[in-house]
């Protein structure tokens, strides 16, 4: 029926077609072949970003770091790897353990992820805020979740971070020794992890010349062991945190005052505390994020990139935009961009129309008529 063709049998093989058709495609992993998919965690792509430039009338060459593409989804498997094996090098932990951790649910994954393959449990305390999304992720990955108030302070007795504590006493009162918080907040090897691999990554993808690099911060591990990387390397390098409105970890500190609530919905970034791994004067200057910005540059990436990267990596890309402005970066010089986590983790959040127009981030879409070819 109507000219189609697709049902008609190959007459003969030579229909097929001829070796010179295909194409071999120029090999990018080496470590194709794993031993467990931990090995997937690192060596991720630096893509450029050549259509949104373009949109953006920006000169330079805007990359970005596709951290979504780790093996559990963001760049918190690098760490929840590292302090693992860390522990275990230094006789602290061995499997069949607890491994408890406060988190705004990256972390929790990527140990949750290490903690199947390795043999550990683990229990992860994050706050309401934090979406289902990662809640179900945690949870087939056999983790044990305990949500608490989005509202408590970070000191106050029902945050997350005082649950954790209290829940790892109680088990080693019954088991002594059989419960640990690694403890992104302050564990060396969550910024060293970035030192040792995600900015050693950059620096040997873009054969050690980096201008600008710009990464929001929640733990601030990511940015500071990035930018003592940067700094020995590309001492010449401009490294921009970002904080969102309604956190208190950019400076100057008049920068973080604000008239509205505290709250914001991007999940992962920002704090009510300044933690111990975030050497904040690493950093050479500080923006400011805002929800709607940020969902938005988050779409346009998706849209016009095909980058499929959660709701910090729009809060980045907004103010790398912006600094790349400020700073006037030129042809030829390169920014580079983190991209934290994936869409994965927000497909009921600001994937949807319905989310986003509720909260005021974007207007109704005019018409959801069919487009004629569907007619
Ligand atoms: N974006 C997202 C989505 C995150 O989960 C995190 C980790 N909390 C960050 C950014 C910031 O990373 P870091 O803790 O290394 O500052």
């Amino acid at each position: 029926p109507h000219g189609c063709t697709y049902l008609k049998p190959l007459e003969t093989q030579s229909e097929l077609p001829s070796p010179h058709h295909h194409v071999k495609k120029e090999e990018r992993h080496s470590n194709t072949r794993c031993e467990t998919i931990l090995d997937m965690i690192g060596n991720t792509p630096l893509v450029h970003l050549k259509n949104l430039s373009q949109d953006y009338g920006i000169k330079c060459n805007l990359y970005a770091k596709c951290e979504y593409l780790n093996a559990g989804g963001s760049v918190k498997d690098r760490i929840g790897l590292r302090m693992i094996e860390e522990a275990e090098k230094a006789g602290q932990i061995k499997p069949g353990d607890y491994i408890i951790e406060p988190t705004s649910g990256n972390t929790g994954i990527g140990l949750a992820l290490t903690c199947a393959v390795k043999g550990y449990k683990c229990i992860i305390v994050m706050p309401e805020k934090m979406s289902k999304e990662k809640n179900d992720v945690l949870k087939a990955l056999g983790a044990t979740i305990i949500r608490t108030p989005t509202s408590a302070a970070f000191d106050a007795p029902n945050s997350h971070i005082s649950e954790a504590q209290r829940i790892k006493e109680r088990l080693n009162a019954e088991n002594p020794g059989c419960a640990h918080i690694l403890d992104q907040y302050t564990n060396p090897y969550n910024p060293i992890a970035h030192y040792d691999g995600t900015a050693e990554e950059i620096i040997n993808q873009l054969n050690g010349k980096v201008d600008l690099i710009v990464s929001a911060a929640g733990t601030g591990g990511t940015i500071c062991g990035i930018a003592r990387k940067i700094k020995e390397k590309c001492p010449d390098c401009k490294v921009i945190g970002v904080d969102p409105v309604g956190s208190i970890l950019a400076l100057p500190d008049q920068m973080n005052e604000f008239s509205g609530p505290g709250f914001y919905e991007v999940e992962g970034i920002g704090y009510d505390f300044i933690p111990t791994v975030l050497d904040r004067f690493h950093v050479d200057a500080w923006f400011k994020s805002i929800d709607k910005e940020s969902f938005k540059l988050s779409r346009q990436l998706i849209k016009r990139e095909g980058i499929l990267c959660g709701g910090s990596s729009g809060s980045s890309t907004y103010c790398a935009i912006e600094a790349i402005k400020k700073y006037g970066l030129k042809e030829g010089q390169n920014a580079v961009i983190i991209l934290p986590d994936s869409i994965r983790n927000y497909m009921t959040k600001f994937l949807s129309d319905e989310w986003m127009v509720a909260r005021g981030f974007m207007e109704a879409p005019i018409s959801d008529k069919d487009p004629w070819w569907t007619n």
